[in-house]
């Protein structure tokens, strides 16, 4: 809508889903703070986190949730979804389970969402290469499958997490301007 100094503002509510240890935090971590927690700890506190970046001079802000650790019960509330017009699902590279459960994910977000929501399906830790469980082609057909976007990540070294949130924050930016 129109800010005060008569420009375009633009607020994002991104969510970020998949199982419990696939890395959301640590993704949202290096992304808002360029931080890595080697230590599993369910979020305490923080809801979401606000990062801005500029499409066409214009300053858009993605609003990013993370679960409070709540997806170990298998009951991420629909609050958590409400507004959200972009999402990540994540999985893990290393942990096939956490592949095979991205089908689950997808149909929450489906029961959640009466919008148009930009998804990307993200494989993180694509640092344990050597104990790789499911292979880049296998994650790249599921997204055509299902058509989102595909990314490997790795929160701990860094490769691709601005990517991939930047990616999906001009995806949104596209479907609304
Ligand atoms: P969440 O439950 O999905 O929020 O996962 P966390 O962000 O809490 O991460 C779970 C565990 O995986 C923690 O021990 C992290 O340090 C570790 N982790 C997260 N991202 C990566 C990554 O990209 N590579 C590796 N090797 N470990 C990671
Ligand atoms: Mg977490």
């Amino acid at each position: 809508g129109e800010g005060e100094g008569g420009g375009e503002e633009y607020l994002f509510k991104i969510v970020i889903i998949g199982d419990s240890a696939v890395g959301k935090s640590n993704l949202l971590s290096r992304y808002a703070r360029n931080e890595f927690n080697p230590n599993s700890k369910a979020t305490i506190g923080v809801e979401f986190q606000t990062q801005s970046m500029e499409i066409d001079g214009k300053e858009v802000k993605a609003q990013i949730w993370d679960t409070a650790g709540q997806e170990r019960f298998r009951a991420v509330t629909s609050a958590y979804y409400r507004g959200a017009v972009g999402a990540l699902i994540v999985y893990d590279i290393s942990r096939r389970t956490t592949f095979d459960s991205v089908g689950r994910w997808l149909d929450e977000l489906k029961t959640h969402s009466d919008t148009t929501v930009a998804r990307m399906l993200v494989g993180n830790k694509c640092d344990l290469e050597t104990i790789r469980d499911v292979s880049v082609e296998e994650g790249k057909s599921l997204a055509e499958a299902e058509g989102l976007f595909f990314m490997e990540t790795s929160a701990l070294d860094s490769t691709n997490v601005k990517k991939a949130f930047e990616i999906v924050i001009r995806e949104i930016y596209n479907n609304v301007s």
